[in-house]
């Protein structure tokens, strides 16, 4: 069981500074890069450069447009009530730019999360990575709720 509860802020992470992303390229797996270049005053929300990567295998790596990096908004900030799931004690997420993080490994997540939605959204949104999913057993829960 977790006691202590991280909460990252968009401020929280190395500016300028290339790292890796929750998730990456659908083929071979390789994780793409992020690199925080703006925060804004609050410390929320900001700009970042969004590198991808692949495995000289790769199919994608024959297309060019992938090799330049590319720009997008991130920033979240939290809900006032805190979540357990499966065990875990999350902070939801009240609002979240286009990249946000997932909120049990903290890396960025630059593609779609795994969105859990608290009291239909009212409570706001767990994003996890699909990793993390399958690790806190999420993914198999949602899918014995599919089942029945
Ligand atoms: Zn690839
Ligand atoms: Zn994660």
């Amino acid at each position: 069981m977790e006691t202590t509860i991280v909460k990252k802020l968009l401020k929280d992470y190395p500016l300028n500074q290339w790292l890796e992303a929750a998730d990456g390229c659908q083929y071979c797996k390789k994780a793409y890069q992020v690199r925080v270049t703006w925060v804004d005053e609050s410390g929320n929300y900001g700009d970042l450069e969004i590198k991808e990567q692949h495995e000289k295998s790769c199919i994608e790596q024959f297309e060019p447009e992938s090799h330049s990096p590319r720009w997008d908004t991130a920033g979240w900030e939290f809900t006032e009530k805190e979540v357990t799931i499966l065990e875990h004690t999350f902070r939801p997420i009240k609002l979240r730019m286009n990249v946000g993080p997932c909120v049990h490994c903290w890396k960025l997540v630059v593609g779609i999360p795994l969105i859990l939605f608290i009291d239909e959204g009212k409570g706001g949104e767990i994003d996890l990575c699909f990793s993390c999913a399958e690790k806190l057993g999420v993914l198999d829960q949602l899918k014995k709720k599919g089942d029945r």
